[in-house]
Formats: structure tokens, sequence, C-alpha cells
């Protein structure tokens, strides 16, 4: 029913998380609306994007360059590294304000049921960060397991406990306290919840 090129738009929007049919079309119909300057401002944010965000060489965190911001800040404790799945769950941490370490982006969570396997994760970079640190770079002496408090984050968590006592049995791993929502998302935490379970986090 819809021209090609408008369907094509559809069809792409569509795709995105939370974007049913519906709300493609209306979109599409928005960016029909629109002026060719803003129109074009979303076409070439998406592609900048794209063409310049990378991963940090360090921890995978999302940067413009070979080192993300928090890397590249040298006031960050370095001795201190939390782990989180995704280059989302870094958001709510430093929004927490509780946190002055760096950060290491698995890239997800181990779930053999889909697949997804320690080989698939950035693990062995975590233990390479922490067994043999950066020429310069103090010891770590502590890894915070912050993955999702769901079966695959908690699954996640274990493992590496278990990777980095056999490696590294002087740095301390703890775990974010309880009082996150079981089964919910780092980034959906509100900075409160998650703020008091990085301050009461344990030992694993
Ligand atoms: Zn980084």
């Amino acid at each position: 029913m819809l021209a090609p090129p408008l369907q094509r738009l559809v069809t792409e929007l569509a795709r995105l998380p939370g974007i049913g049919q519906r709300t493609a079309q209306r979109l599409a119909f928005h960016i029909l609306r629109a002026s060719p300057e803003e129109a074009g401002a979303l076409a070439d944010a998406i592609r900048d994007v794209k063409e310049r965000i990378g991963l940090c060489e360090l921890c995978f965190n999302l940067a413009e360059g070979p080192r993300c911001t928090i890397c590249a800040d040298e006031r960050r404790d370095t001795t201190l590294i939390c782990v989180v799945e995704e280059p989302g769950d870094v958001i709510p941490v430093e929004r927490t304000h509780e946190y002055r370490g760096r950060y290491h982006v698995l890239g997800g969570a181990l779930s053999p049921i889909d697949g997804v396997e320690p080989e698939d994760l950035k693990i062995a970079e975590l233990y390479a960060r922490v067994t043999d640190p950066r020429p310069g770079d103090p010891a770590v002496r502590e890894v915070v397991l912050a993955t999702n408090p769901t079966t695959t984050g908690e699954a996640t968590a274990l493992h590496i406990a278990d990777g980095l006592r056999g490696r590294a049995p002087d740095v301390a791993v703890t775990r974010l306290a309880s009082g996150l929502p079981v089964g919910g998302d780092l980034e959906y935490a509100d900075e409160v919840t998650l703020g008091r379970a990085l301050a009461g986090r344990r030992a694993l």
C-alpha cells in the first residue's frame, strides 16, 4: 500500500527494539513530513555513530578512538575494576557517583542454552587485566561483579569469581549487595538502589 521507499523506511524502523509496525509507520510519516535538514540530521547521526564509535581497547566500553573516556581519565582508581554485561550498564553505575574505578564490559552473559560460552565474552581479557596489569598501572586489588541479577548474570558472576580465585587469589572479588530487583536489568535500576547495592557489595 505504501510507496516502496516509504515501506522500506517502515520496515527498517520496525526492526528497532520496542518499535512495532504502527509506531514504525508513525515515525516514518513524521520523517517524511520533516524538513530535509531535520531528516538528514537523523540519517547523519546514525551513519556517524556507526563510523566513529568502536570499543575501548582496554575495557570494551564504547569509545570514540582507542580508549573510552573513563580509561583515559587519569583520576580514576585503576586498582578497581567493575565488570558489567553491556556498555549500557556503565551509565547507571556512573550515575550513582559511588564508584571511581574502571570498568570491564563483557559483551553479554553466559548462557549455554543460547550458545554463549566463556570464549564469546571478554572474560580472558579480564583475567589478563587482573593478572598482568599494563606497565605503570598498579596491581588490581578488587573486581566488582556487577552483572545483572538474572540467572545468566549470576552464572556469569560465579564463573568469573571462580576463574579469578584460581588465577589471582589476592584480588578481592565482590558482588553487588541485594536490593536490586531479582530478574531485573541493571539498566533499569534507580540510582539510589544501585548506589546502595554498590556500597554494600559483598565478597564472593
Ligand atoms: Zn575503557
